[in-house]
């Protein structure tokens, strides 16, 4: 075996291994290594939008069944009324497949190439560029000019690097597998509102769907059984429930905990961080596939490392904003949140260039900031619009004053930290682990931990009153009580 190569990719999951194939097919020696050949198998992305699509085919990777071609979303708005279908703009196609056929599928075509080598074995990166690991009981190392870590949220060239902080689990996910279940709209991700958080819902093969439980932290101590048939099954289209209620009494569920981490760096020349290892966010837009494709695909078509970074930075921010907006108006209960969950619904129902915009935004066909402020902008100014009382009772007025100054401060909230943002970006500041913190809190204020107060330390409840949410720390995809 050789023990020098132009590029040693810790972590072959679906980002690593594209990164591999990306690589090597510019004439590239890789080395790639898995520690756990299995643990593709737990619960994990599946919903590529069609950028990811048009990666994969760029690298001549194709999927044939169980992935299948997807056209958009269909949401479920809280109030019982009518779905609302948003198809991808332009014909253009997504792709589903379960995330063990999308890995296996990467992971071949990556060591089908001459010039990977692919080592199963549990990596660690050395600051002089070596990587040593073990195999057959032998302490073993090789050399490589560049080390990329796409070794996911716990990966060792961050902590090589120093970059790591203390993850804080926002809230558990959990897979319910469901059998014979029919789509309302097949061929559409459903995005059901409501209920303590929200539900993202696909098909995965001809007789299997999966529907994605986002549990907020003010749940965790609730009997999980109980908690998906009383309150999130009634959330569910009719003829689903069901199958929903029979696959959790039959205990088809996977867990996962939910953190976030914004990409602020990409480390450096020598030790590249990509995927989830360079940031992740909530899966409710779907877009770590997405985003990790690009960073490989990017990496692999810049030789100098300052391009990758220029090019990157800007495709991120968008979809990784929406992201963390989104999950935060979806989840939050308050009455500034659901004010703009109704606009956003109310623009999606109006149709026009807003929805477009916001269609392409969510597709991560544009990932322009303007387009993002355009929409945010016309969001925030229909959600005033709506609080606005009808009558001229001063008690509405009392009300709606409450509610427009909140939005204010969260866009002022926001503002500042984009800003702060732009400001460490030129100084350089990058690294700073408690900028991550701060950028992740100004979206999150419904899930801020205890110890970690929202916006002007606003409280988390519906009714307003501040109830204290525990904190779990570890990462950790236990199944809960
Ligand atoms: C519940 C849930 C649902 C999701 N749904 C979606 C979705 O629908 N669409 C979407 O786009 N995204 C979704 N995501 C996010 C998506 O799963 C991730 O963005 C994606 O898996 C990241 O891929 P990755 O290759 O960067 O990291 P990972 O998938 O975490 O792979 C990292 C690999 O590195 C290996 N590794 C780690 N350390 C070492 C080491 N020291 N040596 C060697 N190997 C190592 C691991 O074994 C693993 O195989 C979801 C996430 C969750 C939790």
């Amino acid at each position: 075996m050789s023990r020098h190569y132009d590029l040693a990719i810790i972590g072959a999951g679906p980002v690593g291994s594209l990164c591999a194939l990306a690589h090597a097919r510019r004439g590239a020696r890789v080395a790639l290594f898995e520690a756990s050949p299995d643990r593709h198998r737990g619960l994990k992305g599946e919903w590529m939008h069609p950028p990811a699509a048009r990666m994969l085919q760029q690298v001549g990777v194709h999927f044939d069944a169980p992935a299948r071609a997807t056209r958009g979303f269909v949401v479920f708005p809280e109030d019982g009324s009518e779905m609302i279908p948003l198809t991808y703009p332009d014909g253009s196609r997504g792709l589903v497949c379960p995330h063990e056929a999308l890995v296996t599928g990467l992971r071949d075509a990556a060591i089908n190439e001459p010039d990977v080598n692919l080592i199963q074995a549990r990596a660690q990166p050395l600051h002089d560029g070596s990587v040593s690991y073990t195999q057959d009981d032998a302490e073993q190392s090789l050399t490589a000019d560049r080390i990329v870590g796409a070794d996911g949220r716990g990966s060792v060239v961050l902590r090589l690097l120093g970059l790591t902080g203390k993850p804080t689990v926002r809230s558990r996910m959990i897979g319910v597998m469901l059998h014979g279940a029919q789509m309302p709209l097949e061929d559409y991700g459903h995005l059901l509102c409501g209920g303590p958080g929200p539900i993202f819902m696909y098909r995965l093969g001809r007789d299997i769907a999966c529907a994605i439980v986002d549990i907020p932290h003010r749940y965790s101590n609730a009997q999980t059984g109980d908690l998906l048939v009383n309150e999130y099954a009634p959330r569910l289209p009719v003829e689903i429930r069901p199958q929903f209620i029979e696959a959790v009494h039959g205990r088809r569920l996977k867990f996962a905990g939910n953190t976030i981490r914004p990409r602020l760096s990409y480390g450096s020349p020598r030790f590249v961080v990509i995927g989830d290892a360079a940031g992740h966010y909530h899966p409710m837009t779907a877009v770590g596939l997405t985003l990790g494709f690009g960073d490989a695909m990017t990496l692999a078509e810049h030789d100098n490392f300052d391009d990758f970074l220029a090019a990157r930075f800007d495709q991120i921010r968008a979809p990784e904003m929406l992201a963390m907006g989104f999950y935060e108006i979806f989840v939050d209960h308050r009455a500034e949140s659901r004010a703009l969950r109704q606009a956003v619904y109310g623009i999606w129902r109006r149709g026009g260039a807003v929805s477009d915009r916001s269609v392409r935004l969510l597709a991560c066909n544009d990932t322009s900031g303007t387009s993002l402020g355009f929409v945010g902008a016309m969001v925030v100014a229909l959600a005033v619009a709506k609080t606005i009382p009808r009558s001229l009772s001063p008690r509405a007025w009392w009300r709606s004053g409450g509610i427009v100054y909140r939005l204010g401060a969260r866009v002022g909230w926001f503002i500042r930290a984009v800003e702060e943002l732009r400001k460490s970006r030129r100084r350089g500041e990058l690294q700073n682990e408690k900028f991550h913190d701060k950028l992740a809190r100004v979206f999150l204020a419904s899930t801020s931990p205890e110890d970690e107060p929202g916006p002007r330390g606003e409280s988390s409840q519906p009714d307003g009153s501040s109830r204290g949410e525990s904190s779990q720390q570890d990462g950790s995809s236990q199944p809960p009580g």
